[in-house]
């Protein structure tokens, strides 16, 4: 939520993971070649905790890191990632003042530059914000509150609400403009509407934050006290008419066309044709809106809610989008609250930490082009199509033979995923940043100039033919994607290496990781959100109602199995926010041990490793991926805001629902995870 593009659909990104918090550099313990057998628990039975079974021992000897709420095998990757671009970066800066001007080079050296200049930053304290709080203190009418409100807007922080391009669901060979709820400074509605223990704790927490960061402006201390509770009677507003994650699931919800006068109808306190003239696009005719709520009550708020309280709030917003690249103390508060009280971190990362992961995330494909040229060898792209292609025909295989689906259903869902393009690696074509300038003044100053830059990118797609071979994930992320719209994978450069993927190992230690994912991404074109786009990416209900109900049946048995998994003080895991996931990951496993059995055709079978089967590998190969260590206040937070579930339920749900595991590991009943089998979906 603070920068980058706004999430305008929470399913543009259904990646394999989405937490993108950064990783920190642990004492190295050299990865093993493959299936590492000395990170098992063999006194456990793989029946009664598959996932400590796995991962035991790795999850005894790891002492979690001072500065993460979670650890995981994606953090080890993300680790050595980012070791790699902090090495380039501080070439970079070093030879970046004589590159010339323009280049790559010179920009990612210059961003990473100020980013590191923490004596200058230090100096600066809170003055990179003096013209913004200027203006906002200067605003005499609810229409100038507005005009800052699109001036964020277009340095692409989503204040009070987000907009932006996407492809229009109803029609992807046209974008849309499109309208979403924001404008909270926690980042989870309920967390302003929950009424436990927890929640109450953490907004009493938040209060004080925002009296701390109000204070560090030169508030007095009643008068921040004074702002902070405004701050939250306007959140908490929002919030209340906020949709909740699960409701933002229901894609054909999110689609409600407008013209402006409808638009206007709806949140008469907001004048529209202002705000598009104010953001460059006066011309824009109709918006989708996907919360109707939220703008219905946002635009009651700006008639009912005082001028000098909607400063108070701007104020609020402004500093808390810049806290992270201020001076230390700002700094420090922020960590206090977000990372500390949030997540339960410990201490902050080191500055060139943050910084490369900043550098990284602002520059996205211009710092992924060169990450690509120096550390992406062009044989995975061989191997992993073999992969992808043994899984795709276990799908196809699978497909054919379902004795639930109807034959009407079944012709699209086939031609869906033959449809299905996969691109791995990098994008086909890069994004042009010849119009992002980078210079040398300040940090703030590069932050503002790449957010306008990307929000500029987006808005002047509207009206152009759509991009298919646009990628929203850059290459250097450890992470993976399905977009519907496009009906197109890919899998990043920054996901293909050890544990997920293995150039040297057997087949079965890369089909039960990077082949599971594999699976799994192809199954999100047809999950819960998935199945409401046909093959060419338009919204469209291509399924009979009868195999609607069919497949919402038995997905319902995996929602009541997830919503069973409890943290350590019983909160219980939200089966119906994870559902996708947890289809995906089952239909992940299914196709992918398929695929590692077509693949063994015609050779000889594979011999024991380490006592070991083939198949035996394969799930402990899937297992080992999703080992991880967590926070309890991580995890709870996980659980509120994350559609992916924690690896421990991933590896204790899905290989449960797969019948070939339980001759694969003699599971009998009576383990304590065993499921009978009219207990187990059957989906795919
Ligand atoms: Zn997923």
């Amino acid at each position: 939520m603070k920068h980058g593009i706004p999430t305008i659909l929470m399913i543009a990104a259904t990646g394999l993971i989405l937490a993108c918090f950064t990783a920190s550099l642990l004492p190295a313990a050299a990865e093993p070649p493959a299936l590492a057998k000395k990170n098992m628990d063999l006194k456990i039975r793989p029946g009664d905790d598959f996932f400590r079974y796995a991962n035991g021992a790795w999850i005894r000897d790891l002492a979690m890191p001072a500065d993460k709420s979670e650890y995981d095998a994606f953090d080890q990757v993300r680790e050595q990632n980012r070791a790699r671009l902090h090495d380039l970066f501080e070439s970079l800066a070093a030879g970046s003042a004589q590159a010339a001007k323009g280049t790559a080079a010179q920009k990612v050296g210059d961003f990473y530059a100020m980013a590191m200049d923490a004596a200058g930053i230090e100096a600066l304290g809170s003055t990179p914000l003096d013209a913004d709080l200027a203006r906002i203190a200067k605003a005499a009418t609810i229409a100038e509150i507005e005009d800052l409100v699109a001036a964020f807007h277009r340095e692409n922080l989503p204040i009070l609400f987000g907009s932006g391009v996407e492809v229009d669901l109803m029609n992807s060979n046209a974008y849309g403009y499109y309208l979403a709820q924001s404008g909270l400074g926690m980042p989870d509605r309920d967390y302003y509407t929950r009424d436990d223990s927890d929640a109450r704790k953490l907004r009493e927490q938040y209060a004080v934050h925002v009296t701390a960061m109000l204070a560090l402006l030169g508030a007095s201390p009643e008068g921040a006290a004074a702002a902070a509770k405004t701050v939250l009677e306007i959140e908490t507003r929002l919030a209340r008419a906020s949709k909740t994650r699960v409701e933002m699931r229901n894609i054909p919800g999110l689609y409600n066309k407008m013209t402006l006068a409808q638009l206007q109808e709806l949140s008469p306190g907001f004048d529209w044709g202002r705000y598009l003239k104010n953001i460059g696009r006066p011309d824009i005719g109709d918006l989708i809106v996907t919360a109707p709520g939220f703008f219905k009550e946002m635009g009651a708020m700006l008639k009912e809610v005082s001028l000098a309280d909607w400063k108070t709030y701007m104020r609020w917003q402004a500093l808390n989008a810049y806290a992270p690249y201020l001076s230390s103390a700002f700094v420090n508060e922020n960590f206090n609250f977000y990372s500390r009280a949030l997540e339960g971190t410990q201490e902050i990362e080191e500055r060139w930490k943050r910084m490369t992961s900043l550098t990284s995330g602002s520059l996205d494909q211009l710092v992924g082009e060169m990450y690509v040229e120096k550390y992406f060898p062009p044989a995975c792209k061989q191997r992993m199509e073999e992969l992808c292609g043994h899984v795709k025909k276990a799908f196809e295989t699978r497909l054919r033979g379902l004795p639930w689906m109807s034959e009407a259903t079944r012709r699209q869902a086939l031609e869906k995923l033959q449809s299905m393009r996969i691109e791995v690696g990098y994008p086909d074509k890069w994004e042009d940043y010849g119009k992002l300038e980078i210079g040398r003044e300040s940090l703030l100053d590069n932050l503002r100039r790449s957010g306008r830059f990307a929000f500029q990118k987006n808005l002047d797609q509207l009206g152009k033919p759509v991009d298919t071979s646009k990628w929203d994930m850059a290459p250097q992320i450890v992470n993976a994607g399905y977009n519907p719209v496009y009906n197109k994978m890919i899998f990043p450069a920054g996901i293909l290496q050890p544990p997920f993927f293995f150039a040297e190992a057997d087949d079965a230690v890369n089909y039960g990781a990077i082949g599971m994912a594999i699976g799994h991404e192809m199954s999100h074109g047809f999950d819960d959100q998935g199945r409401w786009f046909d093959k060419d990416g338009n919204m469209r209900d291509w399924w009979t109602p009868e195999d609607s109900e069919k497949f919402k049946q038995q997905t319902k048995l995996l929602v009541e199995q997830y919503g069973a998994f409890t943290t350590e003080d019983g909160v219980h895991v939200n089966g119906e926010l994870s559902l996708g996931e947890n289809i995906a990951d089952y239909a992940g496993l299914t196709m992918s041990l398929a695929g590692y059995h077509l693949s063994l055709q015609g050779k000889e079978a594979p011999k024991a490793i380490d006592g070991f089967s083939g198949d035996q590998r394969f799930f402990l190969s899937f297992a080992q991926v999703w080992r991880g260590k967590i926070r309890p206040e991580a995890l709870k937070k996980k659980i509120q805001e994350d559609v992916h579930p924690w690896g421990e339920f991933r590896v204790n749900g899905a290989p449960f629902n797969v019948p070939e595991f339980y001759d694969v590991f003699n599971i009998q009943p009576g383990a304590k995870l065993y499921r009978a089998p009219e207990q187990r979906p059957s989906i795919w």
